[in-house]
């Protein structure tokens, strides 16, 4: 679904992606992992249309995206949640999820709650569905509550939960589980199996938790140094010389 070519990120003369090539499966959930600095946040960044690359390219289902604008990719059905969540801290857990723009109509948000019958309709099909997700992901006791109050975890599976409000293909997690209890963190993988499964949802998570990473994970991509250091089963990766190498920094 996303091929990702020989792609570099300089910074200045710091090449924090260094010629990184791999490939997500469709219907895979793949897992990146590596120490930090390894370039895995910038490589979302580009390819997500954060960031443009110094060189190389990112294909979409074999069209080249390179250097689209987040929107065009949204469009497309590719989001990325961030490091450090994004939500809308003075509002509330249901007001975060409608926030996400409509991706068929031309509709605003803001004309969605301002305007017209015919967009109140618009409207109400956004509150079913935020409904829908918080059912979903087991927090409809946190609709009304303000989405600063929310702990990190929490924060997390709303994030997930905005890439539910429109119809995803390939969702990018960077650090899911960074600063989420064990619980939560379940909840969360199981969001994501479920995702997977029965909505087919292609994922590629960043996260440094190697269990949840093993469980959830197939294939496991290692990066270092901006390059593809390895790819393979969760198992067989953490065993692979060059692996251990670049966890221990030599
Ligand atoms: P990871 O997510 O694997 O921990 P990052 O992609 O965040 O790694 O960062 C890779 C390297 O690139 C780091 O050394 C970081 O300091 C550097 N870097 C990231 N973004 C920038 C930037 N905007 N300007 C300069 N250096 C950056
Ligand atoms: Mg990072």
């Amino acid at each position: 679904m996303i091929t990702v070519e020989n792609l570099h990120r300089h910074f200045g003369g710091f090449h924090a992606v260094d010629g990184a090539s791999l490939t997500i499966a469709e219907g895979s959930i793949t897992g990146l992992i590596g120490p930090n600095g390894a370039g895995k946040s910038t490589l979302f960044n580009v390819i997500a249309g954060r960031l443009p690359p110094t060189s190389g390219r990112v294909l979409m289902d074999g069209e080249d995206v390179t250097g689209l604008p987040p929107h065009e990719l949204f469009k497309k059905g590719l989001l990325r949640t961030f490091q450090i969540a994004h939500e809308f801290p003075s509002m509330t857990v249901r007001e975060n999820l409608m926030m996400v723009p409509p991706a068929q109509s031309g509709e605003t948000l803001w004309n969605a709650w301002f305007g017209r019958r015919a967009i109140r309709d618009e409207e109400a099909k956004l509150l079913a569905r935020a409904d829908e997700v918080l059912d979903f992901l087991t927090i409809s006791h946190l609709r009304d509550e303000k989405a600063g109050n929310l702990s990190g975890g929490q924060k997390k599976l709303l994030e997930l939960g905005r890439t539910m409000m429109v119809d995803a293909k390939i969702v990018f997690l960077d650090e899911v589980g960074a600063g989420v209890n064990r619980t939560l963190l379940n909840t969360i993988g199981d969001a994501i199996t479920r995702l997977n499964k029965e909505r087919g949802y292609t994922f590629c998570v960043i996260e440094h938790d190697m269990d949840f990473i093993g469980k959830l994970c197939d294939p496991v991509i290692v990066m270092a140094e901006g390059k593809v250091l390895a790819e393979g089963e969760a198992a067989h990766i953490m065993e692979n010389e060059a692996v251990i190498e670049a966890y221990l920094g030599t």
